[in-house]
């Protein structure tokens, strides 16, 4: 049986109960689920999805990520909210695809873990799979593994297995509808042409889970617990001189100015740190960051599109504030500037909740 899969949490709890149930069966995964946005999100749902299978002694395809077929297929569909008629088009898309994998690979049945997800309509599922069946002749096994108690049983193998829990289905138009709804920033989306990794992203997932198969791989025992912290995103910054000549400079992360516009110049300098008369706004030399912080850059340019990590600009910060609580505007320049100034930055810090690994 082929087995589509779409992510850890719903997969692992439903390949052992097919496990259980079909025997005689030789289950084969599937991966193909080219809805999932951005494709770090999906990189690291796939990996806790090979992570099961191997657990599971079950073999694992990938499908292609063939996102702009799949934005094709959802056209004119976008603002449609979860279980509607974008979610109908996007399992049709899913199953026309597993079921001509299972047909390519000579197996008669196909299923998915959809069937499993709380949040997935399972008539919308039996509705898509039967077609699929009338069309290609492969059986679509409806399995209801939510019934008598499935889903508290789920959550269960879910903690127990410390499976990667996302917190959206997988596509941008649902994203965005979802944070939208909770007032959230979208701060999944954002990501550095520098490559830098931002605070709670994807990409420090990404590290992170790749980072815990290497110590189940040398038995290392951790765990995998949630941490509030203060997160911060930088949406844009410019440094204007004069009346419209834009300089390099370099805001350091964690810089805030709720107004998003401060004008003026610097007044005074003490141990290297120039201190502007508006907003707390403090600027430094690329020479005393380099020195400091015990780097060669030579531009402030290289400095915007290879940063250091987050720690290290938040280390630097806090030696030159000398509080870890800081969330002035820090600038980093060739040459500090001593004529009239604009200041433009537009960044959010806000309360956040983080997953963190421990080595126990
Ligand atoms: S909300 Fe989920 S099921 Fe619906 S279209 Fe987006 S990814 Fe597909």
């Amino acid at each position: 049986m082929l087995v589509h899969i779409c992510c850890s949490v719903d997969s692992h709890f439903f390949l052992q109960k097919l496990q259980q149930d079909f025997p005689e069966e030789k289950l084969t995964g599937f991966f193909y689920d080219p809805n999932i946005h951005p494709y770090s999100e999906y990189q690291l749902r796939y990996l806790d999805v090979e992570r099961s299978c191997k657990k599971l002694g079950i073999d694992l395809l990938e499908g292609p990520y063939d996102f702009e077929a799949w934005m094709q297929a959802v056209k004119g569909l976008e603002n449609e909210p979860e279980k509607g008629a974008r979610c109908e088009v996007c399992f049709d898309k899913r199953f026309e695809v597993s079921a001509k994998k299972a047909l390519e690979l000579g197996e008669k049945k196909v299923t998915t873990t959809l069937l499993v997800s709380p949040l997935k309509s399972q008539e919308q599922l039996k509705r898509s799979g039967d077609i699929f069946h009338e069309k290609y002749g492969v059986e679509f096994i409806a399995v209801d593994y939510r019934a008598g108690g499935g889903t508290q049983d789920q959550s269960r193998v879910t903690k127990e297995e410390q499976l990667y829990r996302q917190d959206y289905c997988g596509c941008i138009f649902g994203l965005t509808m979802q944070r939208e709804q909770q007032e959230r920033l979208m701060d999944e989306m954002f990501s550095p042409i520098s490559n830098q990794i931002l605070p709670a992203s994807i990409e420090e997932r990404l590290d992170m889970y790749k980072y815990r198969m290497e110590l189940e791989d040398k038995n290392i025992e951790y765990r995998i617990i949630k941490q509030k912290f203060l997160n911060y995103r930088q949406f844009n910054f410019k440094l204007i001189k004069g009346k419209k000549e834009v300089i390099p400079a370099y805001a350091l992360s964690y810089s805030s100015l709720p107004r998003g516009k401060a004008q003026g110049r610097i007044e005074f300098e003490d141990k290297n740190i120039y201190y502007f008369n508006r907003e707390e706004i403090k600027f430094v030399t690329l020479k005393f960051f380099n020195s400091t912080c015990k780097t060669d850059y030579k531009t402030i340019n290289e400095l915007i599109f290879n940063p250091p990590t987050i720690e290290e600009e938040l280390n630097f910060r806090n030696t030159m504030t000398c509080t870890n609580y800081d969330l002035s505007p820090i600038v980093i320049v060739d040459e500090i500037p001593l004529t009239k100034l604009t200041v433009e930055l537009n960044a959010k810090t806000y309360e956040d909740v983080r997953e963190k690994l421990i080595i126990i």
